[in-house]
């Protein structure tokens, strides 16, 4: 459980050593699906509220890093070799997140679609979710089955 003032000054305090004077901004929002977000156009760096509150501040910063890690690399570097480096350096682990933004090693729930996407929870899911790799949106061609390990 995080603190949110506390998540928020990290956040700022790391977008500043990593980001210097480039226009970069922190701050919540309202997803729940994804846990952070890099706004490319605007400049911002976002982090659910609600995952963030259940968080250990130690993840948030984690997601935090990931999303520098787009800032510096750009748009087009995707997860690919230059976001990468990027992330290496400033300290990201890149462990593997799921669209929700939870760690792999830490969930309880692990849910796995048609084709054998992960996806990572901490709580079970309450209804119907389809796999966002095998199909943007819903659609229960690729729902997933999920698991308690
Ligand atoms: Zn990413
Ligand atoms: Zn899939």
């Amino acid at each position: 459980m995080a603190d949110l003032a506390e998540v928020r000054g990290l956040a700022e305090r790391l977008i500043s050593h990593h980001l210097p004077g480039q226009g970069w901004q922190f701050g919540f929002d309202r997803a729940r699906r994804r846990g952070g977000v890099c706004i490319y156009q605007t400049r911002r760096i976002q982090l659910s509220r609600a995952l963030a509150e259940v968080w250990a501040i130690e993840q948030c910063e984690q997601v935090v890093l990931h999303e520098i890690a787009h800032a510096l690399a750009g748009a087009a570097a995707g997860h690919g070799v230059r976001w990468r480096a990027q992330a290496d350096r400033i300290g990201c682990r890149r462990e593997t997140l799921s669209d929700g933004g939870v760690a792999e090693r830490d969930a309880p729930i692990v849910g796995v679609c048609p084709n054998g996407h992960q996806f990572f929870r901490y709580r079970m899911p309450s209804g119907p979710r389809t796999c966002s790799r095998c199909h943007r949106g819903f659609d229960l061609r690729y729902q997933i089955t999920w698991a308690r390990r």
